[in-house]
């Protein structure tokens, strides 16, 4: 598919919290000679560095103190070819392991529903895109950072299966967590995220429904190259 002939498009990706959507988006972007972007990542890196500059204490976020954080971090992206996608640097240093702690799970949903800290993020995320021929995940890409993306999908999985995807996840980079904790972690990511004021996150009336429940990678991207076909 990797074809000069066909129109480079924007695939936007957006759904709840662990149901493989970088997974999916990653696999779409190497198929395609695409750039794939994790903005998830984005809004994990700002909560990383909110947490080594004191501006989010016991778990309490200081909404103040994160803004006036924003024109001191520096988030770069640089490609790794054993992973197949961008790791994420935040002031020069890798960043990719500390991000997807579950001390940072926790406090991100809270972080990501500061208008300011959205507005920067959108802006850079609308920048990496420009040129089209990228998959983009997230929560509001296909609403609001690429409202005219040309494929829209808009994932779903049952809320115990992603759980046990995040847990296995987890466990396997050697984090001790528990099942519960991961669970409640991410029905309490979906709920801040579907009813904060700024972006919520919503499926687009013209977004793709994908429920992964029970499909494998390999049958998503079956499902998955036919419409992309259809709009290249
Ligand atoms: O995709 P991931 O689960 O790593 O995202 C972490 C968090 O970042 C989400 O729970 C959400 O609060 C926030 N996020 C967002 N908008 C995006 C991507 C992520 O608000 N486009």
């Amino acid at each position: 598919m990797q074809d000069n002939a066909h129109k480079r498009i924007v695939i936007a990706i957006d759904g709840y919290s662990s149901c493989g959507k970088s997974t999916f988006a990653k696999a779409i972007a190497a198929r395609l000679g695409y750039i794939f972007i994790d903005t998830g990542a984005m809004y994990r890196a700002v909560t990383l560095y909110a947490l080594d500059h004191g501006a989010i204490r016991s778990g309490i976020v200081c909404e103040e103190e994160v803004i006036a954080l924003l024109d001191r971090i520096e988030i770069t992206f640089r490609f790794n070819p054993e992973r197949g996608a961008s790791d994420i640097y935040v002031d020069g240093d890798l960043a990719e392991g500390r991000i997807r702690t579950i001390e940072v799970s926790n406090c991100v949903s809270r972080v990501s529903a500061i208008a300011e800290v959205r507005r920067k993020l959108v802006a850079m995320q609308q920048q990496m895109g420009r040129r089209r021929g990228v998959v983009m995940d997230g929560r509001d890409i296909g609403t609001v950072v690429f409202p005219d993306a040309e494929l829209k999908i808009f994932m779903t999985a049952d809320p115990a299966v992603r759980a046990r995807r995040r847990y296995d996840e987890l466990t396997a980079k050697g984090e001790r967590v528990s099942l519960e904790e991961i669970e409640r972690n991410v029905r309490e990511r979906d709920y801040i995220d579907e009813h904060r004021e700024i972006s919520p996150l919503r499926r687009a009336d013209d977004a793709l429904l994908l429920d992964n429940s029970r499909m494998t990678v390999a049958e998503q991207m079956e499902w998955v190259t036919e419409r992309i076909a259809e709009r290249i």
